[in-house]
Protein backbone atom coordinates (compact mmCIF):
# COMPACT_ATOMS: atom_id res chain seq x y z
CA UNK A 1 0.00 0.00 0.00
CA UNK A 2 0.92 3.60 -0.73
CA UNK A 3 1.41 5.61 2.13
CA UNK A 4 -0.83 8.56 2.03
CA UNK A 5 0.96 12.45 1.83
CA UNK A 6 -1.31 14.50 3.21
CA UNK A 7 -5.00 14.35 5.26
CA UNK A 8 -7.74 16.64 6.35
CA UNK A 9 -8.20 17.78 9.26
CA UNK A 10 -10.39 20.21 11.30
CA UNK A 11 -8.72 22.66 13.15
CA UNK A 12 -8.67 25.83 15.04
CA UNK A 13 -6.73 28.41 13.41
CA UNK A 14 -7.37 31.25 16.15
CA UNK A 15 -9.31 31.59 19.23
CA UNK A 16 -12.85 33.35 19.51
CA UNK A 17 -16.04 32.48 17.08
CA UNK A 18 -16.89 29.91 15.56
CA UNK A 19 -15.27 31.06 12.74
CA UNK A 20 -11.93 29.95 13.69
CA UNK A 21 -12.95 26.29 12.76
CA UNK A 22 -11.74 25.33 9.09
CA UNK A 23 -10.50 22.27 7.54
CA UNK A 24 -7.24 22.15 6.18
CA UNK A 25 -5.11 19.86 4.25
CA UNK A 26 -1.97 18.64 6.56
CA UNK A 27 1.07 16.54 5.75
CA UNK A 28 0.34 12.72 6.60
CA UNK A 29 1.66 11.29 10.02
CA UNK A 30 4.38 8.45 9.68
CA UNK A 31 4.37 6.02 12.77
CA UNK A 32 7.61 6.36 14.53
CA UNK A 33 9.30 3.42 16.28
CA UNK A 34 6.87 2.11 18.35
CA UNK A 35 3.98 3.61 16.70
CA UNK A 36 0.85 2.57 14.87
CA UNK A 37 -1.04 4.96 11.93
CA UNK A 38 -4.39 4.97 12.73
CA UNK A 39 -7.20 6.11 9.69
CA UNK A 40 -9.40 7.71 12.00
CA UNK A 41 -13.08 6.57 10.73
CA UNK A 42 -15.17 9.01 13.51
CA UNK A 43 -13.96 11.31 16.21
CA UNK A 44 -16.56 12.59 18.82
CA UNK A 45 -16.59 16.45 19.97
CA UNK A 46 -16.89 17.63 23.85
CA UNK A 47 -17.53 20.45 25.37
CA UNK A 48 -13.76 21.41 25.67
CA UNK A 49 -13.32 21.69 22.37
CA UNK A 50 -15.65 24.86 22.50
CA UNK A 51 -13.84 26.13 25.43
CA UNK A 52 -10.54 25.40 23.79
CA UNK A 53 -11.51 27.20 20.48
CA UNK A 54 -12.50 29.97 22.74
CA UNK A 55 -9.53 30.29 24.41
CA UNK A 56 -10.46 29.37 27.68
CA UNK A 57 -7.72 27.93 30.14
CA UNK A 58 -7.36 26.48 33.58
CA UNK A 59 -6.53 23.09 35.29
CA UNK A 60 -7.73 20.54 32.46
CA UNK A 61 -8.44 23.10 29.65
CA UNK A 62 -4.53 24.28 28.90
CA UNK A 63 -3.85 26.57 26.00
CA UNK A 64 -2.37 24.55 22.92
CA UNK A 65 0.84 25.79 22.11
CA UNK A 66 0.71 26.69 18.89
CA UNK A 67 -1.89 27.22 16.08
CA UNK A 68 -3.35 25.59 13.79
CA UNK A 69 -4.65 23.63 16.49
CA UNK A 70 -6.51 20.15 14.99
CA UNK A 71 -8.80 19.23 18.39
CA UNK A 72 -10.59 15.95 18.95
CA UNK A 73 -10.29 13.93 22.46
CA UNK A 74 -12.27 10.76 21.39
CA UNK A 75 -11.76 8.52 17.94
CA UNK A 76 -11.67 5.45 16.26
CA UNK A 77 -10.51 3.71 13.68
CA UNK A 78 -8.37 1.24 11.45
CA UNK A 79 -4.52 0.70 11.78
CA UNK A 80 -3.16 0.91 8.29
CA UNK A 81 0.84 1.35 8.89
CA UNK A 82 2.82 -0.40 12.01
CA UNK A 83 5.94 1.33 13.08
CA UNK A 84 9.26 -0.33 14.06
CA UNK A 85 9.25 -2.75 16.72
CA UNK A 86 5.57 -2.93 17.47
CA UNK A 87 3.99 -5.89 18.61
CA UNK A 88 0.83 -6.95 19.35
CA UNK A 89 -1.28 -4.84 17.08
CA UNK A 90 -1.85 -5.50 13.69
CA UNK A 91 -2.54 -3.82 10.10
CA UNK A 92 -6.41 -3.91 9.87
CA UNK A 93 -7.32 -4.14 13.66
CA UNK A 94 -10.36 -1.71 14.51
CA UNK A 95 -9.20 0.03 17.28
CA UNK A 96 -10.42 3.48 19.88
CA UNK A 97 -7.30 5.75 20.94
CA UNK A 98 -6.99 5.85 24.45
CA UNK A 99 -6.86 9.90 24.37
CA UNK A 100 -4.54 10.18 27.96
CA UNK A 101 -0.73 11.37 27.95
CA UNK A 102 1.19 10.87 31.02
CA UNK A 103 4.83 9.90 31.91
CA UNK A 104 3.89 6.23 31.72
CA UNK A 105 6.82 5.15 34.59
CA UNK A 106 5.12 6.96 37.69
CA UNK A 107 3.05 4.22 40.37
CA UNK A 108 -0.19 5.92 39.00
CA UNK A 109 0.89 5.10 35.32
CA UNK A 110 2.11 1.91 36.31
CA UNK A 111 -1.44 1.12 37.72
CA UNK A 112 -3.61 2.30 35.08
CA UNK A 113 -4.46 5.25 36.57
CA UNK A 114 -3.05 7.82 34.12
CA UNK A 115 -5.26 10.68 34.77
CA UNK A 116 -3.25 11.24 38.07
CA UNK A 117 -0.23 11.54 36.81
CA UNK A 118 1.57 14.70 37.27
CA UNK A 119 2.10 14.68 33.50
CA UNK A 120 -1.46 14.36 32.42
CA UNK A 121 -3.02 15.39 29.62
CA UNK A 122 -5.47 14.84 26.83
CA UNK A 123 -4.92 14.37 23.05
CA UNK A 124 -7.05 17.54 21.68
CA UNK A 125 -6.28 19.58 24.06
CA UNK A 126 -2.74 19.49 24.95
CA UNK A 127 -1.68 17.75 21.62
CA UNK A 128 -2.97 17.32 18.19
CA UNK A 129 -6.02 15.45 18.42
CA UNK A 130 -8.59 13.04 16.70
CA UNK A 131 -10.66 15.08 14.02
CA UNK A 132 -8.60 14.49 10.94
CA UNK A 133 -8.13 11.13 8.81
CA UNK A 134 -4.85 9.75 10.38
CA UNK A 135 -3.23 9.58 13.51
CA UNK A 136 -0.07 8.24 14.42
CA UNK A 137 0.32 7.35 18.07
CA UNK A 138 1.69 4.76 20.23
CA UNK A 139 0.79 1.23 19.71
CA UNK A 140 0.13 0.85 23.36
CA UNK A 141 -2.36 3.58 23.52
CA UNK A 142 -5.22 1.91 21.15
CA UNK A 143 -7.44 -0.72 21.78
CA UNK A 144 -8.98 -3.24 19.91
CA UNK A 145 -12.72 -3.04 19.65
CA UNK A 146 -14.84 -5.53 20.22
CA UNK A 147 -16.38 -7.32 16.88
CA UNK A 148 -19.97 -6.45 18.55
CA UNK A 149 -19.33 -2.74 18.36
CA UNK A 150 -19.33 -0.45 15.41
CA UNK A 151 -16.46 2.41 15.01
CA UNK A 152 -19.12 5.02 15.48
CA UNK A 153 -20.15 3.32 18.75
CA UNK A 154 -16.37 3.40 19.47
CA UNK A 155 -15.76 6.23 18.78
CA UNK A 156 -18.22 7.84 21.18
CA UNK A 157 -17.18 6.41 23.91
CA UNK A 158 -13.74 7.48 25.61
CA UNK A 159 -14.40 10.73 26.98
CA UNK A 160 -17.67 10.74 28.07
CA UNK A 161 -18.27 7.39 28.87
CA UNK A 162 -14.56 6.28 30.52
CA UNK A 163 -15.64 9.87 32.67
CA UNK A 164 -18.62 8.14 33.98
CA UNK A 165 -17.33 5.09 34.14
CA UNK A 166 -14.34 6.29 36.62
CA UNK A 167 -16.81 8.46 38.49
CA UNK A 168 -19.45 5.88 39.22
CA UNK A 169 -18.15 2.37 39.23
CA UNK A 170 -14.42 3.03 40.30
CA UNK A 171 -14.87 5.98 42.51
CA UNK A 172 -18.19 6.53 43.25
CA UNK A 173 -19.21 3.05 44.05
CA UNK A 174 -22.40 2.95 43.21
CA UNK A 175 -24.74 -0.04 44.40
CA UNK A 176 -27.95 -1.50 42.87
CA UNK A 177 -30.92 0.48 44.49
CA UNK A 178 -29.74 3.23 45.23
CA UNK A 179 -30.88 6.42 43.66
CA UNK A 180 -29.11 8.90 41.35
CA UNK A 181 -29.80 12.25 40.08
CA UNK A 182 -27.66 14.30 37.12
CA UNK A 183 -27.69 17.42 36.90
CA UNK A 184 -28.21 19.49 33.43
CA UNK A 185 -28.78 15.70 32.06
CA UNK A 186 -28.46 15.92 28.17
CA UNK A 187 -24.35 15.99 27.67
CA UNK A 188 -22.46 12.86 26.87
CA UNK A 189 -21.08 12.41 30.18
CA UNK A 190 -24.31 12.78 31.59
CA UNK A 191 -26.54 10.75 29.14
CA UNK A 192 -23.13 8.01 29.63
CA UNK A 193 -24.06 8.02 33.43
CA UNK A 194 -27.60 7.68 33.51
CA UNK A 195 -27.22 4.38 31.27
CA UNK A 196 -24.12 2.42 33.47
CA UNK A 197 -26.33 3.29 36.32
CA UNK A 198 -29.35 2.13 35.32
CA UNK A 199 -27.49 -1.01 33.94
CA UNK A 200 -26.29 -1.09 37.06
CA UNK A 201 -30.06 -1.02 39.11
CA UNK A 202 -30.04 2.05 40.42
CA UNK A 203 -32.89 4.36 39.76
CA UNK A 204 -31.79 7.10 37.38
CA UNK A 205 -33.52 10.80 38.01
CA UNK A 206 -32.56 13.69 35.53
CA UNK A 207 -32.89 17.66 35.99
CA UNK A 208 -33.16 19.82 32.87
CA UNK A 209 -33.82 23.37 32.25
CA UNK A 210 -36.58 23.42 29.67
CA UNK A 211 -39.98 20.89 29.20
CA UNK A 212 -38.62 20.35 25.53
CA UNK A 213 -34.81 18.43 26.60
CA UNK A 214 -37.39 17.07 29.67
CA UNK A 215 -39.94 15.27 27.16
CA UNK A 216 -36.88 13.78 24.92
CA UNK A 217 -34.96 12.85 28.23
CA UNK A 218 -38.36 10.81 29.66
CA UNK A 219 -38.18 9.10 26.31
CA UNK A 220 -35.22 7.55 27.07
CA UNK A 221 -35.80 3.85 28.43
CA UNK A 222 -33.09 4.53 31.24
CA UNK A 223 -34.06 7.66 32.90
CA UNK A 224 -36.58 6.93 35.49
CA UNK A 225 -38.18 10.41 36.20
CA UNK A 226 -37.41 14.43 34.68
CA UNK A 227 -37.44 17.75 36.88
CA UNK A 228 -37.81 20.41 34.90
CA UNK A 229 -35.51 23.28 36.72
CA UNK A 230 -35.40 26.82 34.80
CA UNK A 231 -33.80 28.11 37.40
CA UNK A 232 -32.15 27.43 41.50
CA UNK A 233 -34.17 26.27 44.60
CA UNK A 234 -35.19 23.00 43.10
CA UNK A 235 -33.28 20.75 45.95
CA UNK A 236 -36.65 21.27 47.54
CA UNK A 237 -38.41 19.45 45.05
CA UNK A 238 -36.35 16.93 45.38
CA UNK A 239 -35.90 16.43 48.30
CA UNK A 240 -39.92 16.69 48.80
CA UNK A 241 -40.15 13.40 45.90
CA UNK A 242 -38.10 11.58 48.51
CA UNK A 243 -40.60 12.13 51.32
CA UNK A 244 -38.12 14.43 52.76
CA UNK A 245 -34.84 12.15 52.81
CA UNK A 246 -32.24 13.45 49.57
CA UNK A 247 -30.58 11.07 46.95
CA UNK A 248 -27.88 8.96 47.40
CA UNK A 249 -25.67 10.12 44.54
CA UNK A 250 -25.82 13.26 42.65
CA UNK A 251 -23.68 13.77 39.41
CA UNK A 252 -22.82 17.51 38.38
CA UNK A 253 -21.21 18.31 35.99
CA UNK A 254 -22.59 22.09 35.52
CA UNK A 255 -20.63 23.59 38.26
CA UNK A 256 -21.65 27.23 39.92
CA UNK A 257 -25.24 27.78 38.90
CA UNK A 258 -26.25 24.33 40.25
CA UNK A 259 -23.74 23.45 43.06
CA UNK A 260 -26.06 24.33 46.06
CA UNK A 261 -28.82 22.63 44.75
CA UNK A 262 -27.01 19.57 44.56
CA UNK A 263 -25.30 18.85 47.47
CA UNK A 264 -29.10 20.08 49.24
CA UNK A 265 -30.26 17.39 47.41
CA UNK A 266 -28.02 15.11 49.10
CA UNK A 267 -29.14 12.40 51.48
CA UNK A 268 -27.15 11.92 55.18
CA UNK A 269 -24.07 10.33 53.41
CA UNK A 270 -24.63 11.09 50.04
CA UNK A 271 -22.06 11.49 47.62
CA UNK A 272 -21.66 14.14 45.20
CA UNK A 273 -19.97 12.84 41.65
CA UNK A 274 -18.11 15.74 39.53
CA UNK A 275 -16.23 15.88 36.45
CA UNK A 276 -16.26 18.80 35.27
CA UNK A 277 -17.70 22.70 35.61
CA UNK A 278 -19.42 23.73 32.08
CA UNK A 279 -21.19 26.61 33.90
CA UNK A 280 -18.29 27.99 36.09
CA UNK A 281 -16.30 26.63 39.24
CA UNK A 282 -16.51 29.49 41.59
CA UNK A 283 -19.87 28.10 43.55
CA UNK A 284 -21.74 29.67 46.17
CA UNK A 285 -21.82 27.17 48.71
CA UNK A 286 -21.67 26.65 52.88
CA UNK A 287 -19.32 23.77 53.28
CA UNK A 288 -21.34 22.96 56.63
CA UNK A 289 -24.01 21.44 54.42
CA UNK A 290 -21.18 18.81 53.46
CA UNK A 291 -19.33 17.54 56.57
CA UNK A 292 -22.71 17.58 58.92
CA UNK A 293 -24.09 15.56 57.00
CA UNK A 294 -21.48 13.82 56.23
CA UNK A 295 -21.81 14.17 52.68
CA UNK A 296 -18.67 13.83 49.90
CA UNK A 297 -17.34 14.96 47.09
CA UNK A 298 -15.43 13.22 44.96
CA UNK A 299 -14.11 14.29 42.07
CA UNK A 300 -11.42 13.06 39.03
CA UNK A 301 -11.36 14.22 35.25
CA UNK A 302 -11.77 10.99 32.77
CA UNK A 303 -9.73 8.35 34.36
CA UNK A 304 -7.04 5.57 33.37
CA UNK A 305 -6.53 2.68 30.67
CA UNK A 306 -8.12 -0.01 33.42
CA UNK A 307 -11.23 2.10 33.38
CA UNK A 308 -11.08 2.67 29.36
CA UNK A 309 -10.88 -0.93 28.96
CA UNK A 310 -13.60 -1.66 31.05
CA UNK A 311 -15.94 0.30 29.22
CA UNK A 312 -15.72 -1.45 25.84
CA UNK A 313 -15.75 -4.85 28.11
CA UNK A 314 -18.81 -3.31 29.46
CA UNK A 315 -20.60 -2.01 26.06
CA UNK A 316 -19.47 -5.66 24.51
CA UNK A 317 -21.14 -7.93 26.85
CA UNK A 318 -24.58 -5.65 28.40
CA UNK A 319 -25.38 -4.43 24.62
CA UNK A 320 -25.31 -1.06 25.93
CA UNK A 321 -24.57 1.50 23.13
CA UNK A 322 -23.57 5.53 23.00
CA UNK A 323 -26.47 7.77 22.48
CA UNK A 324 -24.98 9.33 19.64
CA UNK A 325 -27.01 12.19 18.92
CA UNK A 326 -25.99 12.74 15.22
CA UNK A 327 -22.87 12.46 12.89
CA UNK A 328 -21.70 14.82 11.07
CA UNK A 329 -19.12 15.23 7.70
CA UNK A 330 -15.33 16.69 8.96
CA UNK A 331 -15.88 19.71 7.28
CA UNK A 332 -19.15 20.39 9.27
CA UNK A 333 -17.22 21.03 12.21
CA UNK A 334 -18.50 24.26 12.85
CA UNK A 335 -22.28 23.26 12.92
CA UNK A 336 -20.96 20.77 15.49
CA UNK A 337 -19.71 23.55 17.55
CA UNK A 338 -23.41 25.22 17.19
CA UNK A 339 -25.31 22.27 18.44
CA UNK A 340 -23.12 21.95 21.22
CA UNK A 341 -22.78 25.73 22.39
CA UNK A 342 -26.82 25.78 22.10
CA UNK A 343 -27.07 22.63 23.61
CA UNK A 344 -29.51 21.19 21.48
CA UNK A 345 -28.23 17.93 21.54
CA UNK A 346 -28.59 14.93 23.92
CA UNK A 347 -25.87 12.62 23.62
CA UNK A 348 -22.48 12.39 21.43
CA UNK A 349 -21.93 14.74 18.67
CA UNK A 350 -19.84 12.89 15.95
CA UNK A 351 -17.62 13.58 13.12
CA UNK A 352 -17.13 11.28 10.11
CA UNK A 353 -13.42 11.86 9.36
CA UNK A 354 -12.97 9.32 6.71
CA UNK A 355 -13.33 10.65 3.29
CA UNK A 356 -13.85 7.29 1.66
CA UNK A 357 -16.76 4.95 2.04
CA UNK A 358 -15.11 1.97 3.40
CA UNK A 359 -14.90 3.27 6.77
CA UNK A 360 -18.30 4.05 7.41
CA UNK A 361 -19.67 1.58 10.18
CA UNK A 362 -22.38 3.43 12.29
CA UNK A 363 -25.75 1.93 13.60
CA UNK A 364 -28.14 1.64 11.07
CA UNK A 365 -31.02 3.95 12.61
CA UNK A 366 -30.25 7.41 13.06
CA UNK A 367 -31.34 10.26 15.13
CA UNK A 368 -31.04 13.93 14.54
CA UNK A 369 -32.61 15.96 16.36
CA UNK A 370 -33.52 13.11 18.66
CA UNK A 371 -31.08 10.21 19.94
CA UNK A 372 -30.29 7.04 18.39
CA UNK A 373 -30.71 4.68 21.26
CA UNK A 374 -29.67 0.91 21.24
CA UNK A 375 -30.12 -0.93 24.73
CA UNK A 376 -30.84 -4.62 25.03
ZN1 LIG B 1 2.81 9.06 35.28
Amino acid sequence: MVSPTSMKAAAITGYGGRENLVTLDLPAPTPGAGEVLVRVAYAALNRADVFIRQGLTGPGVRQPRALPHVLGVDGAGVVVELGEGVAGVNVGDRVAVFPALSCGYCRHCRRGEQSRCSDYGLLGEDEWGLQRELIALPAASVLKIPDNVSLADAAAVPGAYTTAWTMLVTKGRLRAGERMLVVGASGGVSVAAMQIAAYSGAEVWATTRTAEKAERLTALPFVHRVFVTPGPGWSEEIRHATGGEGVDVVVDAVGAPTWRDSIESLAQGGRMLICGATGGDRPDISIREIYQKNRQIIGGPFGGWNDFREVYDFLASSGVRPVIDRILPLDQVGEAHRVLEEQEHIGKLLLRCAQTEDLIDEPTTTHAPHPHLEMT
